[in-house]
């Protein structure tokens, strides 16, 4: 029982979700390409891999960055709004 308990904890963080949900999406047969949440996205022919840590909607990296929209380690967000 112990050592279930110790596997189920081992590696579960915050980013468990994220990481199910792109798997979920990759056996279902491909990522989606599109545009992400931040306003003035301009890579539409990028896949939606990451998700704005508040709202949970699509964001791509690099929009992510061009607006300083990250946050510490690997978080990002669609808007000023989400960031705080
Ligand atoms: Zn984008
Ligand atoms: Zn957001």
């Amino acid at each position: 029982m112990m050592t279930r308990n110790a596997t189920r904890g081992f590696g579960a963080s915050s980013r468990d979700a994220n990481y199910r949900d792109n798997v979920r999406r990759l056996v279902g047969g491909g990522r989606e390409k599109g545009y992400c949440a931040v306003a003035k996205c301009q890579h539409p022919e990028m896949e939606l891999l990451h998700k704005c840590n508040t709202c949970k909607r699509y964001v791509h990296i690099l929009c992510s960055m061009a607006n300083n929209l990250q946050g510490e380690d690997d978080d990002h967000y669609c808007s000023r709004l989400c960031t705080r």
